[in-house]
């Protein structure tokens, strides 16, 4: 265990221990958070980063502070948060890393898709040597699941056993991506809550439902605690929680008043904006659109990256 209190300039390894014995780490390449929750018996990594130079130097870096075993949480299946994972797994053999199922399907079924988008943005970001690390990454799933027994409860979770403290892993329903997971310390008053919550940047609406991601923040609201991490940026307070729901409520408010004028049944969900029907049709939905990308654009979110999801989740008749 350490003794190092609360160090809001970091450790020298780049740590800043946040509450006791729940320790942040902010990765420059994306602003990206990376976790490590101490036991007495072992510890919880949650988030892996980019690829494997990345997580060998997480590797280095949790090793400063503790010899325990490690037990790894993806919060969800987007590179920068569990490429890491096959570093982690070969530095401990028989490694159990914990996720929603979602997160399984998506790595398993899309994980080409993935590398691709990683590569993508590493190019765009000007970093040709991070997008071949990620090129090179072997992608490997998690190995534990969270999961509800009957999939009608948006609410799921486990409890994990570091020894003198407990964590749990909760999905509260579909936002960032349909298996979003958070990991509460609740003796800490500390919660991740991965991409669910961004800080410095807009919420990310890619893989996202943006008519449910409202509710899912509700639900977890009363739980978070006074000390929240966001997939990216710095670390916060449950209100800043609460102003992002507030936002994304009043863009899934705007967006079911303007499609219920149009009618959802026309819109196609190929992310492309494109609607059918005759020249009316279109027109109408092309006003609808810009009218909810104005909205966005008044609360300061992605607005082209909400119409595709909403265009996306509407054609599948949920989100
Ligand atoms: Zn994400």
């Amino acid at each position: 265990m350490t003794d190092l209190r609360f160090s809001p300039r970091g450790d020298g390894h780049g740590w800043r221990e946040v509450a006791r014995d729940v320790l942040v780490r902010r990765n420059p390449v994306l602003d990206l958070n990376l976790t490590l929750v101490l036991g007495d018996r072992s510890c919880l990594i949650v988030d892996t980063d980019c690829h494997d130079g990345l997580a060998r130097e997480l590797v280095r870096v949790v090793r400063s502070r503790t010899v325990l075993p490690w037990v790894v949480v993806n919060t969800h299946a987007h590179f920068d948060h569990c490429f890491g994972n096959a570093v982690l797994a070969a530095e401990q053999p028989g490694l159990r890393i914990w996720a929603h199922r979602g997160c399984l399907t998506a790595l398993t079924e899309r994980g080409e898709e993935e590398r691709r988008s990683g590569v993508a943005w590493m190019r765009t970001a000007g970093r040709p040597v991070d997008a071949a690390a990620v090129a090179a990454v072997t992608v490997t799933p998690p190995t534990d699941l969270v999961e509800a027994p009957s999939g009608a409860d948006p609410l799921t979770e486990r409890v994990l056993d570091l020894g003198d403290r407990h964590v749990v892993l909760r999905h509260a329903g579909r936002g960032h991506t349909d298996h979003d997971l958070v990991v509460l310390v609740p003796d800490a008053g500390v919660s991740v809550v991965g991409d669910l919550v961004e800080e410095g940047a807009p919420p990310a609406f890619e893989d996202s439902y943006p008519l449910e991601w409202p509710e899912t923040l509700d639900r977890l609201l009363p739980d978070l605690g006074d000390t929240v991490i966001p997939g990216h940026g710095q670390v916060i307070g449950s209100s800043h929680v609460v102003r992002q729901r507030d936002d994304l409520l009043a863009l899934a408010d705007r967006a079911r008043d303007l499609l219920a004028e149009v009618g959802t049944g026309t819109v196609r969900g190929d992310g492309t904006g494109t609607t059918r029907g005759d020249g009316d049709d279109t027109a109408r939905h092309r006003s609808v659109e810009a009218r909810i990308a104005e909205a966005a654009r008044g609360l300061r979110l992605d607005a082209e990256a909400a119409v595709t999801a909403l265009h996306r989740v509407l054609a599948t008749g949920s989100g």
